[in-house]
């Protein structure tokens, strides 16, 4: 081996170990940057500057994981923000279509294990039931990292943030990134992550973006949810 070679190689042997704990922090999902073809709408938050954390010392799997988010909303959240229009949505289309809102048991801030609060609706429907975007707006995320595993995050107007898990596939040739509309198929109801012992449904989770502490807080989304229009009215609205 060439000198030069084996310090290569030994310089990596010992970077090697670095990075694999690197990657376990997190820093392994490089965030997509939305579609470029879209204007800017809300100029305002092109400047949004979220506060520089500190990586927790001896973090859990979960602390590291919302660390790992606030960083990637300093990176990113700005330019996709300012890319959605600023009025929120009055209505959000029911993503799983064949079910009817009706149907849904209001289960929002209902208690889970660990002390924590459900934050969305459950919409209970067969494996591989179609799951569409309850709004337009940018996928910000498609990963299995969250607690409900395979998933989707959606930023909508107004700086809304719409969460999608327990997938049991994504739509094919959907990307991070991308422009949808309110009914743009999303991916199929699964029971992933944390759902591995209920049966297949939709989680779906409504969020408003709070600027000042750079976080987004659960809000019901069950009040703005409506059934899918008959395809006429549709094409009126
Ligand atoms: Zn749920």
């Amino acid at each position: 081996m060439l000198p030069l070679a084996s310090l290569a190689a030994n310089h990596a042997s010992r970077v090697l170990p670095y990075l694999v704990v690197l990657a376990a922090i997190g820093s392994a999902h490089a965030q997509a940057l939305p579609d470029p073809s879209r204007p800017v709408l809300t100029p305002v938050w092109e400047t949004l500057s979220c506060p520089v954390r500190t990586a927790p010392e001896t973090g859990d799997a979960a602390s590291l994981m919302a660390f790992e988010q606030r960083q990637r909303y300093r990176d990113v959240l700005g330019t996709y923000l300012a890319r959605l229009p600023e009025q929120v949505d009055m209505a959000l289309l029911m993503p799983v279509p064949s079910v009817r809102v009706a149907q849904i048991a209001d289960t929002y801030a209902a208690a889970r294990d660990g002390g924590r609060s459900h934050e969305g609706q459950d919409v209970f429907a067969p494996r591989g039931t179609p799951i569409v975007s309850a709004t337009a707006g940018l996928v910000y995320e498609m990963s299995g990292r969250f607690r409900g595993g395979r998933s989707v995050m959606v930023l909508g107007p107004g700086a809304r943030r719409y969460f999608y898990t327990h997938l049991e596939a994504y739509a094919e040739g959907l990307r991070e990134g991308q422009w949808v509309e309110a009914g743009t198929l999303l991916g199929y109801v699964g029971n992933d992550g944390n759902a591995a012992t209920t049966p297949p449904h939709l989680h779906f989770g409504a969020y408003d973006f709070d600027a000042a502490s750079c976080r987004f807080r659960a809000f019901d989304p069950l009040p703005l949810m409506v059934d899918r229009l008959p395809s006429a009215e549709a094409a009126a609205r």
